[in-house]
């Protein structure tokens, strides 16, 4: 049952482990199959050395195990109000990157301050209010994603495939598990460049014609970076 997406949900998760973004067993990536409704997840808590396609497990859009021995991650509630909340996205990844996650902490959205953060996102990349205490005690996992969701009233999460959320760390998202994988990976290296930057200038920022302009060179209809 959806080898295809198990085989790419599993290279995403080690393509995090590859860029140094996860520690142990910290983070997950998840894809999900619309035609199906159903979602491959990492499991919780193994190991990134020993982990395989076989060991994704697979649930439907309630959350019911529908393939797979192992507990799904414990972020699985967070995946699936995405995936319901955002219909154009294919997958979603969770880590406690460094950079993103400093960004998170300190409850700031990551602002656009060159063309590598333009080429990816269209604008900053949001941060949540922090979750009240009663959301903590409550159904805390599920709630760190309506949270995000609301934040994203008015932007659009294609256009800006990420979230930070406050007190913890980044969500990203893409078309794929890869494209998912490779934006939290660009996120990391934005959140990097925006601290450092900040520290050096806390006035800077960039353009809107700049931002517009290599955001629209790698995304939309008229887009002519890369090959044909
Ligand atoms: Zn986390």
């Amino acid at each position: 049952m959806l080898e295809q997406l198990k085989k790419e949900t599993l290279e995403a998760n080690l393509e995090l482990v590859r860029r140094g973004l996860v520690l142990y067993t910290f983070g997950n990536a998840s894809g999900i199959d619309r035609a199906s409704g159903l979602v491959v997840i990492k499991p919780s808590g193994v190991d990134y050395d020993v982990l395989k396609s076989d060991d994704m497990v697979v649930t439907n859009l309630d959350g019911e195990i529908v393939q797979g021995k192992l507990r799904p991650s414990s972020d699985l509630k967070t995946h699936l109000a995405l995936y319901k909340a955002f219909p154009g996205i294919g997958a979603v990844v969770h880590t406690h990157s460094e950079h993103a996650t400093a960004w998170a902490q300190a409850g700031r959205d990551i602002p656009a301050l060159g063309t590598t953060h333009a080429d990816y996102f269209h604008g900053p990349v949001p941060c949540t209010r922090e979750l009240t205490d009663d959301e903590v005690n409550g159904d805390y996992v599920l709630n760190t994603a309506t949270a995000i969701i609301e934040r994203f009233d008015g932007i659009d999460p294609i256009a800006v495939p990420a979230a930070l959320v406050a007190g913890h760390a980044p969500f990203a998202w893409g078309k794929n598990p890869h494209d998912a994988a490779h934006n939290a990976v660009v996120l990391e290296a934005v959140a990097k460049m925006a601290f450092m930057t900040v520290l050096l200038n806390s006035q800077c920022g960039v353009s809107k014609t700049l931002l517009d302009r290599h955001y629209f060179r790698k995304h939309g209809a008229s887009a002519t970076y890369g090959q044909k």
